[in-house]
């Protein structure tokens, strides 16, 4: 195993972060009306963004996950679309809700390897890209098995980002998780909307 191997961001964060984005513990989820954890990070992307892998290392899986740590939930559906990559230093990283895969298991990536595209698979409704750094390699996921990918990861100062997402159809539903309000108060009309859930495109 490799110590301090070189950490990057997978693309480079363009939207506002909201409370729903952060590593933690979320007290709203709006696709589960619930609290719960949020053993990743989020990064509001366009729809079709090229992810990079933040490590190098190798995939070890790569494929549609739809089950989640409360089990297969048609609402939820998991991570959707999704990368797992064994880094060198022996942490697990995965990229979820992708719209497309562009590596296969075994292949060997860096921090220019393009892995994928942003999209909005599975339990998700806003095109995102969902990246989480487990301590160990694991199919664990939680809090207890992963560190905050900002603590890793090159700072950023997410204050200066004032842009916000307009893509339709989904802006009205990243304004309302980007607003102030705590809980959101999100209902299941708001957040129907899906496309890709199924498929790699
Ligand atoms: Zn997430």
């Amino acid at each position: 195993m490799e110590e301090g191997i070189d950490y990057s961001w997978p693309i480079i964060p363009k939207y506002k972060v909201c409370e729903h984005d952060k590593y933690g513990v979320r007290k709203n989820h709006y696709v589960l009306f619930k609290e719960r954890a949020h053993s990743g990070f989020d990064i509001t992307a366009d729809y079709g963004t090229e992810v990079k892998s933040m490590a190098k290392g190798v995939v070890i899986c790569a494929g549609f996950d739809g089950t989640t740590t409360e089990g297969f939930d048609r609402f939820n559906m998991g991570y959707g679309n999704r990368v797992e990559i064994l880094n060198d230093d022996g942490k697990r990283c995965v990229y979820g809700h992708l719209s497309e895969i562009f590596v296969k298991e075994g292949d060997r990536v860096d921090n220019t390897t393009i892995i994928g595209k942003t999209g909005c698979s599975g339990g998700s409704r806003v095109p995102h890209l969902h990246i989480e750094i487990r301590k160990h390699n694991t199919e664990e996921t939680g809090l207890d098995y992963t560190i905050n990918p900002l603590d890793i990861l090159p700072k950023i100062d997410f204050t200066e980002i004032k842009l916000e997402f307009t893509q339709e159809p989904y802006d009205v539903l990243w304004r309302k998780m980007a607003s102030e309000v705590d809980p959101w108060g999100f209902s299941e009309d708001d957040v129907w909307y899906r496309d890709d859930a199924f498929y790699i495109k």
